[in-house]
């Protein structure tokens, strides 16, 4: 049972809290928003929701991130975010110092917390956070965990097949530099080209790869912003980290490449859980690896950027 605290209780936060309130391995929900009113009357409204169910999870507000205390997880997605045309890559330097101030705020009081970064750019954003933690805590961005589950609902779609009959993951770079892993698509754990053959279908693999890329900017302009994919898709990876479940998800954590002078947070798909440090790279294509070290230059690209301007 763990303490989660939310930090920036906007589209996204507020979303992910409500989703959040209801799963039995939360013990307590704090939020917070430089909006302390939001905050609070969320909170307040997350009550509501959850007076009529049997969860007993504890739920409060507090004015500012430096008095959440004693949180097991903090998950930052206070900051701005894009709007129709906007790259994430443009968030960074708006961003940058909102998360910088998040984690100074936040650690002393909650020594042993583990990040969760959602503000965009994320891997940029999650390796900033990594290199102002200086190794008092471990950050996990949430990287390509969306373009996963879109690439799930539109190959369930175009297969005609329930969603969680596939096992399928992106990596990379969320944003531009996503890697649809297409040579560990598999469906029941029949590989996707053996799917295909057997069921006689013609895949059109440029338009599940468009789907992947663009369907949150069909989102923000029918709804002003992607909230409950985010919800639904980051309480699984936050489950795995309270849990340990070892799932096999697509999450973000530093790595090193050639040719870059600092880890960097890029997705390569593994096991979630503090005991496992299994994925998926070796058993990908040597064109995938290429594609996601390629990746991996531009996410320090962006945190080059805004690197010693916070
Ligand atoms: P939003 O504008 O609805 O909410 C942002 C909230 O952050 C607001 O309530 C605002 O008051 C608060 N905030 C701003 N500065 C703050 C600070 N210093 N301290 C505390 N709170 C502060 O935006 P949203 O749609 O919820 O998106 C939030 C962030 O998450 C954006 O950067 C967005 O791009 C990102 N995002 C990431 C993913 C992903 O896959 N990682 C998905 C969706 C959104």
């Amino acid at each position: 049972m763990a303490h989660i605290a939310v930090v920036g209780t906007g589209r996204v936060g507020s979303a992910l809290a409500y989703t959040l309130a209801f799963q039995h391995w939360v013990k307590c929900l704090t939020l917070t928003d430089i909006n302390e009113k939001l905050a609070r009357m969320t909170a307040e409204e997350i009550c509501h929701a959850m007076a009529m169910n049997g969860y007993d999870t504890e739920i409060q507000a507090d004015g500012k991130a430096s008095e959440i205390e004693g949180a097991d997880i903090i998950v930052i997605c206070a900051g701005t975010a894009r709007t129709p045309g906007m790259s994430r890559r443009d968030l960074a330097a708006k961003n940058a110092g909102i998360v910088k101030q998040i984690v100074v705020d936040t650690l002393d009081n909650n020594s042993h917390a583990k990040y969760f970064v959602i503000t965009n750019p994320v891997d940029a954003m999650a390796t900033l956070a990594e290199h102002v933690a200086e190794g008092r805590a471990e950050v996990i961005g949430t990287g390509t965990c969306l373009e996963t589950v879109r690439f799930r609902t539109v190959l369930a779609r175009e297969l005609k097949v329930q969603a969680r009959r596939i096992e399928c993951y992106v990596g990379g770079e969320h944003g531009e530099s996503s890697v649809p892993i297409w040579s560990m698509v598999s469906i029941e754990g029949i590989p996707l080209l053996d799917y295909l053959r057997a069921h006689k279908i013609a895949l059109d693999f440029k338009k599940c790869e468009e789907y992947v890329r663009n369907i949150s900017v069909a989102v923000i302009e029918g709804t002003g912003g992607t909230r409950w994919g985010p919800a639904g898709a980051f309480t699984e990876v936050l489950h795995g980290l309270v849990c340990n479940t070892g799932r096999v998800l697509a999450f973000s954590r530093s790595r090193v490449f050639e040719g870059i002078p600092i880890p960097v947070h890029v997705t390569v798909p593994g096991k979630i859980g503090t005991q496992n440090s299994f994925d998926i790279w070796s058993y990908i294509t040597a064109e995938e690896r290429e594609k996601i070290a390629s990746a991996a230059h531009d996410i320090y690209e962006t945190y080059r950027k805004i690197e010693g301007t916070v």
